[in-house]
Formats: structure tokens, sequence, C-alpha cells
């Protein structure tokens, strides 16, 4: 009995911390939970925390870097609900998804048609300001085939001195 009800106050004290570090998280001018609605996305406070940390400025994070973001803030988010969570974004149009290789995926807040430089050695992915024209891949296309979308990834490494 004495058990159950120090669990429970452990737990009530938990949400209670969690619920403040998501007031800190929430205190940007970024409107999230608007932002979550105008994609027809239900903004449950998991979904909130993931959208602040990602969405508040333009930037490329992997699922990764949002669970290291979220363990740090000492923030209870599975690293399931984060995938799921990203994969809804992504199909709502919120996020685009980038695939540099077969064990990095990184998520874009810029859903506008742009090109990218992958430094190899930082791990960083950034966009190419000047935007590349792409039509002479128009020219040779297969018969019966038209452009779905199209992902330009330079990869790139530091001099080394
Ligand atoms: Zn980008």
């Amino acid at each position: 009995m004495i058990i159950c009800a120090i669990i429970t106050f452990i737990n009530i004290l938990r949400n209670l911390m969690n619920s403040q570090k998501f007031k800190q998280l929430t205190r940007s001018s970024f409107d999230s939970t608007e932002a979550l609605r105008a994609h027809g996305i239900y903004p449950t406070s998991q979904r909130l925390i993931i959208a602040n940390i990602l969405l508040a400025k333009h930037q490329h994070m992997t699922a990764e870097q949002i669970y290291d973001v979220i363990r740090s803030k000492r923030i209870k988010v599975s690293q399931a609900t984060i995938y799921n969570t990203l994969r809804l974004f992504v199909t709502k149009g919120l996020l685009h998804e980038i695939f540099v290789d077969s064990s990095k995926t990184f998520y874009d807040t810029n859903t506008q048609p742009h090109q990218h430089f992958f430094n190899v050695d930082t791990g960083q992915l950034i966009d190419i300001k000047k935007h590349l024209d792409p039509t002479f891949i128009q020219n040779e296309l297969p018969s019966a085939t038209l452009i779905d979308s199209i992902d330009i990834i330079v990869r790139i490494r530091n001099h080394s001195s």
C-alpha cells in the first residue's frame, strides 16, 4: 500500500516535471499547435514536443538527434514515438525526408524543392543556397516516365591541412 502510494507520487512528480519542461520548450514565438493543426495533425503533447524541437527554425535533424535533445531535457518520449511522429509529419507534408545513406535519414523543415551538401567528415547536411535547375534530366528520362521528385546530395569533405 505504501509502496503503491510512493510510486503514484513519483509518477505525479515525473509528469509535473515533464509538463514544466514542455512549457519551457513551448515559449518560442513559433506556434507548433497551429502548425500541426494546419496540416491536419492532432497536437498531442508528444507531437508538440517533437514539433517544438524540430520546426521552430529551419534545420535538418535525424531521429537520433531529436531523441538526444529530448533525453537531454529529461523528457520521456520513446524512440518508437519519435519515429512514428516523424513519419506522420512527413506523410502530412510538414517535413521532407532525405535519405543520405542506408543508415542516415534527415528530416528537413524546408519542404520546397532544394538540393543539399552532405559533409562526410562532420555528418552535417546543408542546403545549397543557389537553386540548381535539374531540367536537363528531363531529356534523359526513360520513355513513358516522368519525374516524381529529385533529391540531389553532393557529398563533400573538409580540406586536410
Ligand atoms: Zn534542406
